[in-house]
C-alpha cells in the first residue's frame, strides 16, 4: 500500500513537474512574442524634489497590453521574464521605448532643467557580454543622451560582482551613465562590494519607507542610507513614499529626492509627456515673472 501510494504520488509530482515546464515554455513564448508585437506599454513614475513637488526624472516600468487579459504590471510576468531570459529582449524593448519617449521632452522644453531618465535593468541583462553594445545602440538610434540617463541594477548584482560586471558596469559609467542599486536595504549588500562599484545612486526600498514613521528599524535602515550616501557620494532616493508624514520625515533626515503614490503613479506615456509640458509652462512663468 505505502509503495503504491509512493509511486502514485512520485507519478502525479513527475507530470505536475512536466505540465509546469510545458506551461514554463508556452508563457515564455508568449512573452517573447507580446515583445516582438510591440504589445508592451513603458508607464513612467514621476520622481520628484521632496520638498516642492518638482519634477526630477522619470522611472519607466514595463507593463503588458495582453490582449485577453488586459494591463498587466511585471509582478505577473517579469520573475518568467528572469528565469527564461526573455528579460533580456524585454530590457531591451523598454529601454528604447522610453529613450524614445523621453527624447521628444527633450524637444517640447527647450532651455530648462534636463529631465533624468532612468530605466530598470535585470540581473540576466547584467550578465549578458553585449550590454554595453546594446544599450550604446538605443541611445545612438534614440539620439537620447547617456548623460541623462540611469540604468537600476538590483542588489543581488552587487552582492555577486564578478570582474566581467564590474567592467560592464564601469563601461556604461565611462559612457556618462549614472547607476543606481535599486531597492536598496533588502539584500544586506556588503559595504565594500558597494564601494568597488562604479554605483552613483542609492535607492531606499519601499518596505522601509513604508514604516518610517512606526517602525523604529525602518526608520533607522533609512537614515543608515542616507548616511551612506553622504559617505561614498551617492545620491539618495527613497522609493514607495505614499503620505506627506513620510516625505516630510525623509526630508528631515536629509533625503532629497524620492517617488511614490503620495506624488503621483506611473503614468502612461501621454500622461507623463502632459506633466513634462506643464511642469515646464510653470517654471517658464517663474521665470519670466523673475526677469521683470
Ligand atoms: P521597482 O523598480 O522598485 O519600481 C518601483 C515599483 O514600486 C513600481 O511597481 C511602482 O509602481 C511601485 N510604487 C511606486 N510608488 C509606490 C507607492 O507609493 N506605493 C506602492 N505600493 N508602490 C509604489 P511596478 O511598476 O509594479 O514594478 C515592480 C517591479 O518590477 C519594479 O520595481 C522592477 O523591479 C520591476 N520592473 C518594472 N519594469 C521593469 C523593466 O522594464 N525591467 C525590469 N528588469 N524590471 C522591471
Ligand atoms: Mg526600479
Ligand atoms: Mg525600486
Ligand atoms: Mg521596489
Amino acid at each position: 500500500d505505502t509503495a503504491l501510494y509512493a509511486a502514485k504520488r512520485g507519478g502525479r509530482a513527475r507530470f505536475e513537474y512536466y505540465s509546469d515546464v510545458m506551461d514554463t515554455k508556452a508563457r515564455e513564448a508568449e512573452l517573447r512574442r507580446a515583445v516582438a508585437q510591440d504589445e508592451l506599454v513603458a508607464y513612467f513614475q514621476p520622481i520628484v524634489a521632496l520638498a516642492t513637488g518638482e519634477l526630477r526624472a522619470f522611472e519607466a516600468l514595463v507593463r503588458w497590453n495582453h490582449p485577453v487579459r488586459g494591463l498587466l504590471g511585471p509582478g505577473e510576468f517579469i520573475d518568467l521574464a528572469e528565469e527564461t531570459g526573455a528579460v533580456v529582449p524585454l530590457g531591451a524593448w523598454v529601454l528604447r521605448a522610453a529613450c524614445r519617449e523621453a527624447a521628444d521632452w527633450r524637444a517640447t522644453v527647450p532651455g530648462a532643467e534636463p529631465l533624468r531618465l532612468t530605466v530598470n535593468l535585470s540581473p540576466k541583462q547584467v550578465a549578458q557580454a553585449d550590454l554595453v553594445q546594446t544599450v550604446e545602440a538605443i541611445l545612438d538610434e534614440t539620439g537620447f543622451p547617456p548623460e541623462r540617463l540611469t540604468l537600476e541594477i538590483t542588489e543581488s548584482v552587487v552582492l555577486q560582482p564578478d570582474p566581467l560586471t564590474v567592467g560592464r558596469l564601469q563601461a556604461l559609467r565611462d559612457l556618462g551613465i549614472q547607476l543606481a542599486v535599486d531597492d536598496f536595504g533588502t539584500g544586506y549588500s556588503a559595504l565594500s562590494y558597494l564601494r568597488r562599484l562604479p554605483v552613483t545612486v542609492l535607492k531606499i526600498d519601499r518596505s522601509f519607507v513604508t514604516g518610517i514613521a512606526d517602525d523604529p528599524e525602518a526608520r533607522s535602515v533609512c537614515e543608515a542610507v542616507v548616511h551612506l550616501g553622504e559617505a561614498f557620494k551617492m545620491n539618495v532616493v527613497a522609493e514607495g513614499i505614499e503620505t506627506a508624514e513620510q516625505a516630510s520625515a525623509l526630508i528631515d533626515m536629509g533625503c532629497e529626492i524620492g517617488q511614490g503614490f503620495y506624488f503621483h503613479r506611473p503614468l502612461p506615456p501621454d500622461d507623463a509627456t502632459a506633466l513634462v509640458g506643464r511642469q515646464f509652462a510653470d517654471l517658464g512663468n517663474t521665470n519670466q515673472r523673475a526677469a521683470t
